[in-house]
This record gives structure tokens, C-alpha cells and sequence, in this order.
């Protein structure tokens, strides 16, 4: 601890600090500021503080003030690491909102909104940034220092540098490096990109004429012969008007870094920096601003702009392809012209390069892009570019709500029905939809809602007048929706007219389209080859050695895998219970479509688009090229392919089973068929074919597949609607489950009912449970649900979570709790 005992500080204000560390505790927690520091701290400020027995964290300043807290003696903050804040006061608000509401602590909320560059940790582990050429002659004796050993041990904890250094700490020499780009956190994600930045090295043009050059080589010869070498390695590499970068210079020349740069500072060559673009080519970029809209998109815009001057939160319904996109920019520009910031969230997965592109042409250089994809280096940039404002528009997948915004004008949802909105894993298990409501509403910004078909409790704030609501009923330039047939498997199965699992008019269609060149989907909601194996003597099936589900077969991998926690082992070719040889695969994946149609239709050229093919950074990207550009005649994949494709020349759609969908046990099985399959549907015959989907069913009069046959949402929210209210479900009734987890089953037991027995004491009937979860055991840990269900209106939900946070408390002070883990999920869907 530091000591004063230097007169000259007495009198001097003491100040504490109130921080949010990033861990799941429940409370902040004060440090005391050295006086030095007093004029340097602000809230929204980054600290490195100590923690426990002596760990360093990164914090964030909550508060200032000049209160000791009363339980504990605060230690002095170690270091201010910021000049300006990196989180504003809004932000903060923010995470204190979601904590509260999605039942975590504000510590898990900064983990999951801050970068990992920005929260270092004793533990954070550290590597050289690989896009990056290092110029070790710009380093200062501590980072090359740090460059040095990280070549040696290319990954190092933040506390391993500190004992390197022999210093206390290093975060702020890290947080320099950051800056510079020479070095990133390890990750474990699959990074192959392209350098960020580059440096190109130019002749100075003043030697552009040839007897100055001549002149210049005589003089280096003499002087300084490797200058001249790495100058006579410049001129054959640019030989053909070629850009050189400054490491193939290094390469040709064989002269170091340090030379050139002494090249550079006597003006004889110039260097410059080129951001090497990551997603796409600025040059290629024009600006295009003159669409005009259709008659049916001028009223819903104009009908919009009018509905925004009451209400705060507009649904637009406008089904696939009717020019939706074109309404968010006409509102963004609108938005833009007055100055504000615009967050425009899409599904992960939609975020592809003809998304970002299509922006990029009426936004320029404003827009930022944010994506769980990009590496940290890359999140930290966009970080500080919302930050400092050189960012108005931001396009971002989930986590984008939590960028630093000063003034948001304009939130647009896009897909806003989508599931992947949801965090499911770890807290804050938050949808990005309704915190970007609130967030909304912390700025004074209007939300915009866009989907073709809406969740049922968007719809239903729509219908009941808490949201505005815009309707596009045509798909734009009067492109037809494609025709839907459904065919029945039973039948052809009897008719003996299926292969293998495709319908004959599935395999006429499919071979018709290929014949006129055109392009194939085909969706199945399963990936690998066989979800289950199964033993013809004995019945015996192989499950997962942690969790309680049985193992898929991957047939490029030729093993059995779980898909809840990636435990792989070996296929059995006999059965490891009865020793019969009679194994046999249950049920289908994409692998086996994929397998099959490759015998069935050797000519084609097929790709799978799934979780395993997709795993790497611009793996999904690369398909969706190859599709573009005609390499792919037959896309078979999962969800994935449902999710804004939107290619010309796909004309056949095929739905392999529908019945895997519209049988899943879940309340919202209808709606989520009913989207799935509108939107699959809906990217047959974009840009003017019309074109054809083939839903395969055993249960072909099921009501929503005529709905999705007569395109009839409005139908299909009547029923649900009203099933809803009857059971008992959202949007009249709010759900909050609890998942209460063990190692031990029986333990496990008398925990849940104890915990649902303290629950019933405040909720009575509203408490349901506990019950065996569909799956009831994932990764060792077994599983037994609470839910909860609230009336919509008639109770305070804020009451209700803190009566639920402080049971939970109390629960995990007993004895009976040990080992037990609680997981609150508001809003569990
Ligand atoms: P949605 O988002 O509703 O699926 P899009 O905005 O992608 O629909 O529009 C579908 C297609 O129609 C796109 O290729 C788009 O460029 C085109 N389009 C929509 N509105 C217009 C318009 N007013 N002028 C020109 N093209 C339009
Ligand atoms: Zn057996
Ligand atoms: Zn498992």
C-alpha cells in the first residue's frame, strides 16, 4: 500500500471509486484513489485494480465519491489506464437495466459488452498480432522486450509480462500495444484474414527521371551499398507499376526494417500505410441513391414517418423481398440528416458481404460493422470509432447493442423474429430485440421492427397499439411468389416411388432446374449423417459419455459426435453391448442428404452448408460465392440456408421433412415452422422467376403448412394467439425459468423441490416444477427446470425478480445447496 507521509498531501480530498469488475458478483466494489490520481479518475474510465488474492483486473469507474465503504477496508486502485472514458454514462444505465432485468450481475454484462482487449485480466492470455508487420526499430525497450519473448512463447498471460518486466503491472504498456496493433488476445477462433494494415513503400517522384536515379544509385554505392541494394530491389519489384509493401522489400532485398527506414526519413522512398480492407474493395463502392420507391413502399414509409412522431417502436410486416431494406435506408437517411447515430442489428448470419456492400453504397464510409466473427483487435476499432463519432451507422449482429452510442436517433431490427437474437449461453441471456427497445428508449431513438414474418408478441404489441405498424403485402417489381407444393412421403413411401429421401417430385424439380441451369436448396433442419445408431439385436444406442443424448454420426469425420458438448469417440463397427454386427443408422442429417443425392444425381455439384462446414472465418462466405457465381448447382444445408440468401437463379426449394420442425415439443413449435418455412420458401425466385418449393410431410393437411401455402400470417396469429391465452403463454403471460444444475441426481432432486417449495411460498400456483428437461443431463451437470409464469400486467415484474433474486440468495446460503448451480433465464424462448 502506498503511504503519504509527505505534508504536502494532507488536506487533499480523499476520493473512492465504486467499480464493475468483470465477474458475477453481486455488488460493485470500492477502491480507494491514490491523491496523485484523484484529478485522472472520471466514471466510464478503465482501472486496473486488485482483486481476490492477487489478481489484476480491468474495471470500469461506476461512481466517484468520498465514502469509505463500511464493511471493508478499500485498497488502492493500482492504475488509471484511460485518458477519456471508454463507456458512457448511458452505457452504464444500460448494463444496470439488463442485469436487473435478465436476473445477472452487471460484471457479466461488461464481459459480454466489452472486448476482450479492453478488460485485461492477471489471466488474459496475449499473443503477436500476426496481421501485423512489426517494426522493431519503432519499439521501446519494453515491448521489444515483450515482441521478444512472444516470439519465443508465442502466447503469454498478462501476469506472465508483468514478471518478465518485473513490474507490478503492465496493463497500460499492453493497452499501448493494442493501440499500435502489435499484439492481440489469444483466441480461440478460427482466424485466417487478411493483414489489417500494410505498409507500401513508393519512390520518392522526384527521381522519377532517369538521370537523378542514376545520380542517386552512384551516391548510395558509395556511401551506403545495402541502401542502394534495397533501392535496386524496389526498382525490379515495381518494375510492372507493381505496389511493393514493405516486407517484400525486406524479402528481396534482404536488408533489414532499420534500413529502409532510414530510407524513408532521407525522403528517398515514401512509406505508407494502407488499410487492406477486410470484407470487401472501397474501390468498388458507388455511391447510389436513386431508387424510387413503389407506390405500396411510399405509403408504408410514409405511414412510418407518421406513426414515429407518437410511438416509440414501429413493426414493419412486409413479406420476403418486398423492398424492406429500401424503407430502413430512406429512415436512416432521415435520421442521419439530423445528426444521429443509427444501430441497424441482423441476425449473425445475414450479416454477409452483399448486406454490408449493399449499405456501404448509400452510407460510405460511415458505417461500421460489427460481427462476433471479427477478431478483438477489429471489435476494439469499431469500439472506438462509435466512440469518437467517426461512426454514425453501425451494422452489427447481437452484441452490437452494447457499442458505445452517445446518440442514437435510429434502431432498426432486422429479422426480428429471430431466434438468434437470443443469448442462450453464458448470462447476460439477453435478446438483443428487446434491450435494443430499451436501449431505444434511454436514447430518445425510434425502433424500427422488420420482419416477413413477425414473433407472435411483436405482432400482438402491434395489434393491441403499443407499436406502430407498416404492412408490405407485395414483393417488389411484382415478382410472384413461388408456387408451393406439398407431397406426401407415406404415399410416394407405399408407391414406391421415393429414393432414398426425396419424393419424385422433388427429383423431377430438382433435375428440371439443373437441366435449365438453374439453382438448387435443399433444407434439412439436422446436421452429420445419422442422429442415432442403433443395435438390431440388442437396441442398444450409443449416448454421449457426458450428456444425456445419443451420439450422431459424422461420416467425414467417421466418428460418433455430441452436439451439446463435442465429446467425439470412435463408430462401433459391432455393438459394443451384445457384440452383433447388425448396426443400423436411425434418422437423417445433411451429411446423408448430401451422401445420397451425390449418388443420385452425379453430375451435380453439391455443397453442404451446416455448423461443421462453416466453422472457419469466411468459410460461409466462400459458399455463398460459389453459389453466387454459379460453382454450386445443389445447396443442401440447415437453418443456415433459410437465412436471407438471395440469389437469382435458385428456382427450386426443397424441404426434406417438415415433420422434424411442426412436431418439436416446444410451445412455439407452430410459429417458429411457420417461420422457417416462409423463409426458406421466400428465397425460391427472388429477382423475377417465379419459383417452386417442395415441402415433403407425412402430415400434409397440417395447418401450418396450408398457411404457409396461402402466405397467410395473419391466420396462423389467430390460432396461436389464442392458444396462447388458453395456455397460458407469451405475450399474456411472462416466463422466467430457473435451471438448477448438480453433478449428483439425487442431490440435484432435493434441491430443485427445495428451492421451487421457497418459490411456491411467494408465487404459489405461478411455480411449475421442477421437471426433467427434454435433455437432462449436458456436460456432466444434471438438470432440473423451474418456470415461472407471470400475468402480463397485473403484477410488477421489477418486484417479482428482486423476490426471485433474493430466494435464490437465500437458497445458495444453505447447506443443502452446495455444488449447486442456479441459472435464471428471463424471457427463456
Ligand atoms: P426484403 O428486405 O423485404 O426481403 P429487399 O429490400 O431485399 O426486400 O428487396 C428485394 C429486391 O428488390 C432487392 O433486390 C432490392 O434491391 C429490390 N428493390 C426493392 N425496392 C426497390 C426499389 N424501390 N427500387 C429498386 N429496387 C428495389
Ligand atoms: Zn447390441
Ligand atoms: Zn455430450
Amino acid at each position: 500500500m502506498l503511504e503519504f507521509t509527505n505534508t504536502d498531501y494532507t488536506g487533499r480530498k480523499t476520493l473512492f471509486v465504486e467499480v464493475i469488475l468483470p465477474l458475477a458478483i453481486a455488488k460493485n466494489y470500492t477502491y480507494r484513489v491514490p491523491y496523485e490520481m484523484n484529478a485522472q479518475v472520471a466514471v466510464g474510465k478503465r482501472l486496473v485494480v486488485q482483486f481476490g488474492k492477487s489478481k489484476l483486473y480491468t474495471a470500469i469507474i461506476a461512481a466517484i465519491g468520498e465514502q469509505a465503504p463500511e464493511k471493508y477496508e478499500a485498497k488502492y486502485l493500482v492504475d488509471v489506464l484511460d485518458d477519456q472514458p471508454v463507456v458512457n454514462e448511458l452505457q452504464l444505465k444500460f448494463w444496470e437495466w439488463m442485469a436487473a432485468y435478465y436476473l445477472c450481475h452487471t460484471g457479466e454484462v461488461m464481459n459480454a459488452a466489452l472486448p476482450s482487449a479492453l478488460k485485461l485480466a492477471s489471466e488474459t492470455k496475449i499473443v503477436l498480432n500476426k496481421d501485423y508487420e512489426i517494426d522493431r526499430a519503432a519499439l521501446h525497450d519494453k515491448e521489444y522486450l515483450i515482441v521478444d519473448a512472444l516470439e519465443i512463447q508465442p502466447e503469454l498471460t498478462v501476469s506472465d509480462i508483468a514478471k518478465l518486466l518485473g513490474q507490478k503491472t503492465v496493463m497500460p504498456i499492453l493497452k499501448l500495444m493494442f493501440e499500435k496493433n502489435l499484439i492481440s488476445i489469444s483466441e480461440t477462433v478460427n482466424d485466417r484474414y487478411k493483414p489489417r494494415k500494410r505498409t507500401f513503400i513508393k519512390l520518392n517522384p522526384i527521381y522519377y527521371q532517369q538521370d537523378q536515379l542514376k545520380e542517386l544509385f552512384e551516391i548510395l554505392e558509395r556511401r551506403a551499398p545495402k541502401q542502394a541494394d534495397v533501392l535496386l530491389a524496389y526498382i525490379n519489384l515495381s518494375r510492372n507499376g507493381q505496389q511493393v509493401s514493405r516486407n517484400e522489400l525486406v524479402e528481396a532485398s534482404g536488408a533489414s526494417t532499420a534500413i529502409i527506414k532510414s530510407l524513408v526519413e532521407k525522403e528517398i522512398l515514401i512509406a505508407e500505410e494502407v488499410n487492406v480492407s477486410r470484407l470487401y474493395d472501397d474501390s468498388e463502392i458507388d455511391i447510389d441513391t436513386g431508387v424510387v420507391l413503389s407506390e405500396e413502399q411510399q405509403e408504408a414509409l410514409d405511414s412510418m414517418r407518421r406513426q414515429f412522431e407518437e410511438k416509440d417502436v414501429v413493426l414493419l410486416h412486409g413479406i420476403t423481398s418486398s423492398g424492406k431494406t429500401q424503407l430502413y435506408i430512406k429512415l436512416i437517411e432521415d435520421v442521419m440528416a439530423r445528426g444521429k447515430q443509427v444501430l441497424y442489428l441482423l441476425p449473425e448470419i445475414a450479416l454477409t458481404t452483399h448486406a454490408i456492400e449493399r449499405l456501404r453504397k448509400y452510407f460510405g464510409e460511415d458505417i461500421g460493422v460489427y460481427h462476433s466473427k471479427f477478431n478483438d483487435n477489429e471489435r476494439v476499432e469499431v469500439w472506438q470509432k462509435v466512440l469518437n463519432g467517426s461512426y454514425k451507422v453501425v451494422l452489427g449482429a447481437r452484441s452490437s447493442v452494447f457499442l458505445p452510442f452517445a446518440d442514437l436517433g435510429l434502431i432498426v431490427v432486422d429479422e426480428e423474429h429471430e431466434t438468434s437474437y437470443k443469448q442462450f449461453d453464458p448470462a447476460p441471456r439477453y435478446n438483443a430485440r428487446d434491450a435494443a427497445i430499451y436501449l431505444g428508449a434511454m436514447h430518445q431513438a425510434k425502433v424500427l421492427l422488420g420482419s416477413a414474418t413477425p414473433s407472435i408478441e411483436s405482432y400482438f404489441n402491434a395489434q393491441t397499439g403499443k407499436y406502430g405498424f407498416a404492412e408490405l403485402k407485395n414483393r417488389y417489381g411484382g415478382v410472384e411468389l413461388p408456387q408451393i407444393e406439398v407431397v406426401n412421403i407415406a404415399e410416394e413411401s407405399k408407391r414406391k416411388t421415393m429414393q432414398s429421401h426425396f419424393t419424385s417430385v422433388l427429383m423431377t424439380d430438382m433435375q428440371e432446374a439443373l437441366d435449365k441451369k438453374e439453382q438448387v436448396i435443399l433444407f434439412q433442419n439436422r446436421r452429420g449423417y445419422a442422429p442415432v445408431m442403433l443395435c438390431r439385436t440388442c437396441a442398444y444406442t450409443p449416448k454421449c459419455i457426458n450428456c444425456d443424448v445419443s451420439l450422431t454420426f459424422h461420416k467425414s469425420s467417421g466418428k460418433l459426435h455430441c452436439h451439446y458438448c463435442g465429446y467425439k469417440e470412435d463408430s462401433p463397427t459391432v455393438c459394443p453391448a451384445c457384440g452383433s454386427a447388425h448396426l443400423e443408422y436411425k434418422g437423417f442429417g445433411t451429411e446423408k442428404v448430401e451422401d445420397e443425392l451425390s449418388i443420385l444425381l452425379p453430375d451435380a455439384r453439391i455443397m453442404r452448408m451446416d455448423m461443421d462446414t462453416t466453422r472457419s472465418k469466411n468459410a460461409f462466405q466462400n459458399i455463398l460465392n460459389d453459389l453466387e457465381e454459379k460453382r454450386i448447382d445443389i445447396l443442401v444445408g440447415t437453418q443456415m440456408v433459410a437465412k436471407g440468401l438471395d440469389f437469382a437463379d435458385v428456382t427450386v426449394i426443397g424441404i426434406i421433412n417438415a415433420d422434424s420442425l411442426l412436431k418439436y415439443p416446444d410451445f412455439r413449435a407452430n410459429e417458429r415452422s411457420f417461420q422457417m418455412l416462409a423463409q426458406v420458401s421466400g428465397r425460391a425466385g427472388r429477382r423475377g422467376k417465379q419459383g417452386k418449393v417442395v415441402i415433403q410431410t407425412y402430415d400434409p393437411e397440417h395447418r401450418v403448412i396450408r398457411q404457409v401455402i396461402e402466405n397467410d400470417y395473419a391466420d396462423l396469429y389467430r390460432n396461436e394467439i389464442s392458444e396462447r391465452k388458453t395456455f397460458k403463454y407469451p405475450p399474456y403471460y411472462r416466463m422466467i425459468q430457473l435451471d438448477v444444475k448438480h453433478k449428483d441426481p439425487d442431490l440435484l432432486y432435493q434441491q430443485a423441490e427445495y428451492l421451487a417449495g421457497e418459490l411456491r411460498k411467494h408465487f404459489g400456483e405461478r411455480v411449475i416444477g421442477p421437471e426433467q428437461p427434454l435433455i437432462s443431463r449436458i456436460r456432466n451437470y444434471y438438470i432440473r427446470t423451474i418456470n415461472l409464469k407471470f400475468e402480463r400486467d397485473s403484477i410488477s415484474l421489477n418486484k417479482v425478480k428482486e423476490a426471485i433474486r433474493a430466494v435464490v440468495l437465500q437458497y445458495e446460503t444453505t447447506k443443502l445447496s452446495k455444488g449447486s448451480i442456479v441459472q435464471p433465464d428471463v424471457d427463456p424462448y
